[in-house]
Formats: structure tokens, sequence, C-alpha cells
């Protein structure tokens, strides 16, 4: 009986830390900390990665600073476990409130008109950007879109396809996704406008469109996304519910592709940011995706699921730290890209393989597209920045992101290209 209530208690207790990340309205005060840890020190700092109170921005690396949001209540006792150890750590993000604010107030500087309403000089939500993909469909004959199923809650997951001269399927061909991660907006944003430059500037770039077949995912998670637009800002995962006994909802989709699944770097906490789902492929979210791209994947010569923060462009495996045979080749053309992407504002994405610069990350898209599906050039990228806003970049960062970004894209799907047999 003892042991019933202790048991009970504690259930009671874990639910009440999970509760206060679960349902944040408001961030006021929430701090973002920059942890500078030494090589000793990263056990210790894994030890909080899911108590369920510190929300970590960026993982736990080795040589690397951690980022992680702490609410005003754990401050005290955070600050203190770091002195008491000796990690170094400063105040990035003062009060994280405060940027979500400035967020929402460049957003209504936007000027909407035309068909569709998409301006990027904001985050949109979903309907926007459908909106904008109805505008392509309607006006351009070589643009078409597709649902390639529902998310779990039942939104359509659509895809713009870019296919001149005939149909699909008898090019190279390109896939692009954004927002696995709901909370990271600037990658949806992103996608579209790197969507609407290949449409409608076609002119300045033809060979794009007539050599390739092109296909953009603009929301990879449309339920996690709405949730951390009308919920909590900072919302990851999908929003799938697997029986959590402390209601902890969602999977990190990111570790639940069915390639290497669960062989390192994810959790089995379902309250966890990183946890892998109850097996490969539970998100339909990523089947949905996973069928499409089996079903082009002979043509398939360029996958990138774009990400933010930390400006990385980023090689499988990420299960492991040993390269794949065609590490070089998708180096080589990544170098190059990055170059490009300098070149537009000055800005530097490091390159390399994901655990020689973040971690073990095991059930990632790209391993999957490597792996399992084939393609030679499969990678993912986080977009910027460094750290200072972190997941919420003011909204007037996204065309100049979009413009380096899309500048790697070209540069390397172009070098891609010239390379094929
Ligand atoms: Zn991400």
């Amino acid at each position: 009986m003892k042991l019933l209530v202790v048991a009970a208690t504690c259930l009671a207790l874990a639910a009440a830390v999970h509760d206060r990340v679960i349902s944040v309205e408001s961030f006021d005060g929430f701090k973002v900390y920059r942890a500078f840890p030494e090589d000793q020190d990263l056990d210790f700092m894994r030890k909080f990665e899911n108590n369920g109170v510190y929300d970590f921005w960026t993982e736990v690396r080795k040589g690397k600073p951690v980022d992680i949001m702490v609410p005003p209540s754990s401050q005290a006792t955070f600050t203190r476990q770091l002195t008491e150890r000796g990690v170094r750590h400063e105040v990035m993000i003062p009060n994280v409130q405060a940027l979500i604010d400035l967020e929402k107030a460049q957003s209504k500087l936007g000027v909407k008109g035309g068909d569709h309403d998409m301006t990027w000089t904001e985050y949109h939500p979903l309907e926007d950007m459908y909106s904008y993909l109805d505008h392509l469909e309607a006006n351009f004959e070589w643009v078409t879109t597709q649902s390639i199923g529902k998310s779990g809650e039942g939104r359509d997951m659509r895809i713009a396809k870019i296919c001149k001269s005939g149909e699909c399927g008898n090019k190279p061909a390109i896939w692009i996704d954004g927002g696995i991660h709901a909370r990271e907006w600037i990658s949806p944003a992103t996608v579209t406008w790197m969507l609407k430059e290949l449409v409608e500037n076609d002119a300045d770039h033809p060979d794009l469109t007539e050599n390739m077949d092109w296909y953009f995912l603009p929301s990879h998670n449309p339920d996690g996304y709405a949730f951390s637009r009308e919920e909590n800002r900072m919302w990851r995962k999908t929003r799938s519910d697997h029986g959590s006994i402390f209601g902890c909802m969602g999977v990190d989709a990111n570790r639940n592709w069915g390639y290497q699944f669960n062989t390192g770097g994810s959790s089995n906490d379902k309250c966890s940011d990183t946890y892998h789902g109850p097996e490969a492929f539970s998100e339909v979210e990523n089947t949905n995706v996973r069928d499409f791209v089996l079903s082009v994947k002979d043509q398939l010569v360029f996958y990138n699921s774009i990400h933010s923060y930390s400006q990385l462009i980023l090689l499988p495996w990420g299960y492991t730290s040993n390269p794949p045979d065609n590490y070089d080749y998708m180096e080589a053309i990544a170098l190059k890209g990055s170059d490009a992407l300098t070149a537009v504002h000055g800005k530097f994405y490091e390159t390399g393989c994901i655990p020689c610069m973040l971690y073990i990350a095991s059930g990632s898209s790209a391993d999957w597209a490597l792996g399992a599906a084939g393609i030679q050039f499969s990678i993912s990228m986080e977009l910027r920045d460094t750290g200072s806003y972190g997941f919420i970049l003011p909204p007037d960062q996204i065309i100049p992101t979009a413009e380096e970004v899309w500048a790697f894209h070209i540069t390397a799907i172009r070098e891609i290209y010239s390379q094929l047999p």
C-alpha cells in the first residue's frame, strides 16, 4: 500500500512537472542560457535533458555550447547546479516572450494582395502556404499540387510538383521538405520562398526547370506547426498519442525513420523531445513522405530536409561516426554550395557529418533517404541563426535566409546535374 502511495505521488509529481512544459501559454521571464560544458561535463548536462523542466534548444555535444530554456521558477536552481559543477554559462536570451512578441509585432508589416496570402515578411499558417500552392497551380501550367496523405489530425500534406515539358518522372529530380520540427518556423518559410523563386523567376534560371523535376513539401509536420502557432511556440514533435501515462504527446519525427531506427541518439521516454516513437514509421507524416519518395526514388538525385537553428549543412550518417561510401562526393558538393551561400549575405554555415558537428542521432530522414531510398545526395540543413534568436528568428530575416539557402541549392544542384552520367 505504502509503495502504491509513493508510486502515485511520483506519478503526480512527474505529471505536474511535464504539465508545466506542455501547457505554456506565455514564456514571460523564461531565459535561454548558453552553457559551455567541458568534455567531462557532458554526462552531467545530459542528465537534465529529459527532466521535463529544462528545454534543450540544442543538444549536448562535444566542444560546442548548449542552449537551454529555463522557466523563471527553476533559474536559481539551474544556475546553482551549473556553478557548483563549474560549467561556464551565460544568459543568451533574457526573456523568450519578448522575442515572441517581436515576432508577432513584425508580422503586422506585410502587405497581402492578389490571390494568395504569402508575404515572406511574416510566418504564415499552413492555409496561407496552401493558398500559395493554389496560386502557382492556377497560374503555371507546369506546376501541379498533390496531397501525399493526411496528418494524424487530418490535415492534408500538400506538395508542389514542378515538372516542365510533360509529366513528372522523366528527369533527375529534387526533393526539399520543411517543418519536420514544428517550432523551426524559418524552415517552411524558406521552403515556400525557394518554391516562389524557382517558379516565378524561371526566366532567370531556366536550366533548373528544363533539366530537373522538383518536389517541395512546405510542412512535414502540419499538426505540430499548428500547435506551435496556437498553443506552445516551443513545440517540436508531432501530435500523436502513444499512451503516455503522463499525457505527453508526440514523436520526434526526425528520429522515427526506418533506417537504423533506435540505434542511438533518440529517447524511449514518451515525454522527451527526442522520443523515437513505439516503432519505426509509427508517424503517419513519415509514412506519407516515405511512400511518395519511394515512388520517385529512381529519379531523385537531391534530398534535403530543412531545420533550424545553428547554420549547419549536415551529411549522413547520423547513426554512426563512420562515413558512408559516397561521403566525399556529398561533401565536395555541399562545400561548393556553402561557398555560394556565404557569398550572398556573408553568413557561414558549417558543413560536416552529423556526429562530427552535433551528436549521434538515429532514425533521421537523411539517413533513410541515403540508406534505404538510395538517394546519393541526402542531407539536412540547420538555418539561421547561431543563437541570438534561436527558433524565434525575426521575420525580417526570412527573405535574407531564404536567399542564401537558395544559392546553396542551385549551386549544389547544378553541380550534381553536371556530374550525372
Ligand atoms: Zn529540427
